[in-house]
């Protein structure tokens, strides 16, 4: 079969390799289609721990193809989502049911073969049946919701809340998402990108702020602001040193702050810990999605999520290397590898 290989760091080429042979407890998943996203940028520079040679692709769904002898409750011909990260289930961060933190994280697609390929090997314990009427290529957000969903969650959103999402990418409109499903009734979203804003809204977003055109705090907390004096919850799903200085400032007297973006290592940001103390706030990292696969394909099956606004582009399998090894293009939200397109 064909798979993209991450033969070692800045080395990337489309290859024909042997067919993944299921094991006893596997499916075997022809795959639909799989989204391209920072990390696989990161596995190629070398910015995030892998073993090369290793097909990358963590955001995959597809149809059973083969199972395992040990394999119940699914069967050929069934459309489903994987859920990447393998937890180890023994060592203490899982027993204290905090899978996301495994010491021994196994993870399809940096660890092991991912799905930028035409199969992959799929543990039973990490698939989830979706719907056979679901469109191919809604099953590979399954992932990116699934961590947008733990971060929602412990953000413990009110209905009639208000929300700042920092970051207009596809982390920032799906939580968007997430927050008007949550009942947040003010969600304001900040990103330099017209093209990003004027989605968000269509999305869910109340109102829209352009950071580079003037400052966000005053033109949200401050005193004649959209949200005088803050929000009760803000996500940083930018991933930048300014949004995450951002959140602090922008979160109410006792609001919570998540950050969810993914700042290069050793990147420093400056907060005045009076202000925690005196406003009593809340900084959370939110890491992974613990337990929210599931129910993120609930979410996706069940249509209440816009996933056909977030695809900017589907390209076949050949064009994947070329896409990882460069930077994403301006604009685009999602692109997806579709293995056997063009
Ligand atoms: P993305 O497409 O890069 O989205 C981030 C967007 O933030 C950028 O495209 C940019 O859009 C915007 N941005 C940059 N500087 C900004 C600023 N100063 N103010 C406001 N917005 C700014 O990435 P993504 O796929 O949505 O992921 C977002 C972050 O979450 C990344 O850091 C990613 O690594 C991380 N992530 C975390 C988890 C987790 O488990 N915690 C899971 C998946 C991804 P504009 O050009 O429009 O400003
Ligand atoms: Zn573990």
């Amino acid at each position: 079969m064909k798979a993209v290989r991450l033969e070692a760091v800045g080395s990337i080429a489309i290859r024909e390799v042997a067919k993944p042979a299921p094991g006893p407890d596997d499916l075997l998943v022809r795959i639909e289609a799989c989204g391209v996203c920072g990390t696989d940028r990161h596995l190629f520079h070398g910015e995030f721990p892998c073993r090369p040679p290793v097909t990358p692709g963590h955001e995959f769904s597809g149809i059973v193809e083969a199972i395992g002898t040990a394999v119940s409750g699914f069967v050929v011909g069934d459309r489903v989502t994987g859920d990447p990260n393998i937890a180890c289930g023994r060592c203490a961060h899982c027993h204290a049911g905090r899978v996301n933190l495994c010491r021994n994280l196994n993870a399809i697609g940096i660890h092991r073969d991912g799905g930028f390929a035409e199969y992959v090997a799929l543990p039973q314990k990490q698939a989830f049946i979706l719907p056979a009427d679901l469109p191919p290529t809604h099953g590979a957000f399954c992932e990116p919701l699934g961590c947008c969903l733990h971060g929602v969650d412990l953000a413990e959103i009110k209905p009639g809340g208000s929300v700042v999402v920092l970051g207009g990418g596809v982390i920032g409109l799906l939580t968007v998402q997430l927050a008007r499903l949550a009942g947040a009734t003010t969600i304001i979203l900040s990103t330099r990108q017209a093209s990003r804003r004027a989605l968000a809204r269509e999305l869910g977003a109340t109102v829209t702020v352009d950071p580079s055109a003037a400052d966000v705090i005053d033109v949200i907390a401050g005193p004649a602001g959209l949200s005088p004096g803050g929000v009760d919850v803000v996500f940083e799903c930018a991933g930048v040193r300014d949004t995450v200085e951002q959140s602090v400032r922008l979160a109410r007297a006792g609001g919570t702050v998540v950050i969810v973006g993914v700042t290069p290592q050793g990147t420093k940001a400056e907060f005045e810990p009076f202000d925690l103390l005196f406003r009593e706030l809340k900084v959370l990292g939110s890491f992974l999605n613990p337990y929210t696969h599931r129910r993120a394909a609930e979410l996706i099956a069940s249509g209440a999520i816009e996933i056909d606004r977030l695809i900017s582009r589907q390209v076949s399998l050949e064009e994947a290397s070329g896409l990882i090894a460069n930077p994403p293009a301006p604009g685009e939200v999602k692109v997806l590898v579709v293995p056997g397109l063009g």
